[in-house]
């Protein structure tokens, strides 16, 4: 379930400032900011804060999770992405690395630009 902010995680620590991060757009309940090892160019994450340290979405309150879909809207209208995908991982078969919920936005290059 939803814990209070867990001292060894990466984005616990980027919520509170003690990692730094390039930050996107920042509500009562999410904070949203640029991944460090982009799929594309504007690659964001969308994280919920207030201390809360959830590892997987079932555990976060649906308050969190309504949060953040409006912040990737947002962020996919001001990049201007008319091809983006929104993806969140689950556990560690699915390919979730960090263990702290976050939603994806992934803006799709246009096949003249590439990758980047
Ligand atoms: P996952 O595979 O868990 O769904 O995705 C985790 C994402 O977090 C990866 O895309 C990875 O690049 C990003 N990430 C990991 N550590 C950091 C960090 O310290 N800062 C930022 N901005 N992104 C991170
Ligand atoms: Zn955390």
């Amino acid at each position: 379930m939803a814990a209070r902010t867990l001292a060894s995680c990466i984005f616990c620590k980027i919520v509170k400032g003690d990692i730094p991060s390039f930050k996107l757009l920042e509500t009562e309940l999410s904070f949203s900011f640029l991944d460090i090892n982009p799929l594309s160019k504007g690659h964001a994450l969308i994280i919920p804060k207030n201390e809360v340290h959830a590892e997987k979405m079932h555990e976060l309150p649906d308050e969190y999770i309504q949060d953040a879909m409006p912040i990737a809207k947002k962020i996919a209208i001001a990049q201007g992405a008319e091809n983006y995908n929104i993806l969140q991982n689950n556990g560690r078969l699915a390919h979730q690395e960090v263990p702290h919920v976050h939603f994806h936005v992934i803006p799709k290059p246009n096949e003249e630009e590439g990758l980047g």
